[in-house]
């Protein structure tokens, strides 16, 4: 993988079909960045299409552009003509292609330049010509504001992208409380504030825009669904398909979800799995140095970073959760 300076002098060129896409499920990092950059190539004339690998929460539908974004598993067809004759193809907050899902094979086979932009550890990075992998930075989204900057290309910086960058900083720092919230960070967001952003409307549109349900369902997940190991300072929830059921929950109504865990005073690690339909999905999350990434690698066949990660099993939802409380042992010392 080249680095991404040698990319930059190629953004001027005649007009390319560049394809954009991220993780599958994206949060508001992926869906940002992916938008962020979708408006600031469309400045330069490019020929630009976002596709996501599936669906992703109705709260980041309000983005700008969120309504041009392809979902690949409701377009199919489409999706790979428009992959198989792409010049570029980005790929942004995730770094190696499976987590592309279905969409892997269709990246794999294009020969399009693809192009790398995450911050997520150990990248695979033989699948990309260009790329910065970059686990010291605090989300895509300030990447993507570093590549627009870095490249001499801060005159291009607009209101839809400033939104979209914004998005995916605030969503991936906790709200700028995470270790990952460098001076950087709150240099950028005071330039996009400059440009105009209004950051309230942008809170409100991410965490003020759920359903009565939705409250419902963590009042249930807390009371019923968690249990604290006050001996490897560890909370777990598990949440059972009954309960997807129950409160009507949609993809992206558990994010966050696994926070909770980490108020109780004490605790320093925090997993929570989710009964989906395809396979029990994991999300783990940690304060100081104990490091989810390796965990969620070493045991349920995830990855991340060092203080939040996820992962899967393709066990039932019973069994991943003994695999954890049986695991769990391993690290009583690490969690004192
Ligand atoms: P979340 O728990 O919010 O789904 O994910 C936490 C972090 O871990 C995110 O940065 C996400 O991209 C990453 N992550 C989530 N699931 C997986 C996975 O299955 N594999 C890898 N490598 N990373 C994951
Ligand atoms: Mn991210």
């Amino acid at each position: 993988m080249k680095s991404i300076i040698e990319f930059y002098p190629h953004l001027h060129s005649r007009k390319k079909k560049v394809v954009i896409t991220t993780h599958q499920k994206p949060d508001g990092d992926a869906m940002g960045s992916s938008l962020g950059l979708y408006h600031f190539l469309k400045n330069l004339e490019h020929d630009v299409q976002v596709i996501s690998p599936t669906n992703w929460a109705g709260f980041l539908d309000w983005m700008p552009g969120a309504d041009m974004v392809i979902d690949f598993e409701e377009n199919k067809e489409i999706s790979k003509e428009i992959i198989a004759g792409a010049d570029w193809i980005f790929c942004l907050d995730f770094n190696i292609l499976h987590r592309t899902k279905n969409l892997e094979s269709f990246l794999e086979e294009s020969a399009a330049i693809k192009i790398l932009i995450d911050h997520h550890q150990q990248p695979q990075e033989e699948a990309f010509a260009y790329g910065i992998s970059d686990t010291g930075k605090s989300s895509t989204c300030e990447m993507i504001y570093d590549f627009i900057v870095q490249s001499g290309n801060s005159d291009k910086l607009n209101l839809d992208i400033a939104a979209c960058l914004y998005t995916g900083v605030m969503t991936d720092t906790g709200s700028f409380r995470f270790p990952s919230t460098k001076a950087s960070v709150h240099r950028m967001i005071a330039h996009l504030l400059e440009l105009g952003l209004h950051q309230t409307i942008i809170h409100e549109n991410i965490y003020d825009n759920f359903l009565e349900s939705r409250l419902r369902f963590i009042g249930n997940a807390l009371l019923n669904r968690m249990d604290v190991l006050y001996e490897y300072n560890t909370a777990i929830m598990s949440i059972p398909k009954a309960d997807i059921y129950k409160f009507d929950i949609k993809t992206g109504d558990t994010e966050g979800l696994v926070n909770y865990l980490l108020t109780i005073q004490g605790i320093k690690f925090a997993a929570i799995v989710i009964d989906r339909d395809e396979e029990r999905k994991w999300s783990f999350r940690s304060k100081g140095g104990f490091d989810v990434n390796t965990f969620a690698r070493l045991h349920f066949e995830g990855g991340g970073h060092l203080n939040a990660a996820g992962g899967r099993s393709s066990d039932p939802l019973e069994k991943t959760v003994n695999k954890f409380y049986q695991v769990i042992k391993e690290y009583e010392q690490q969690l004192q």
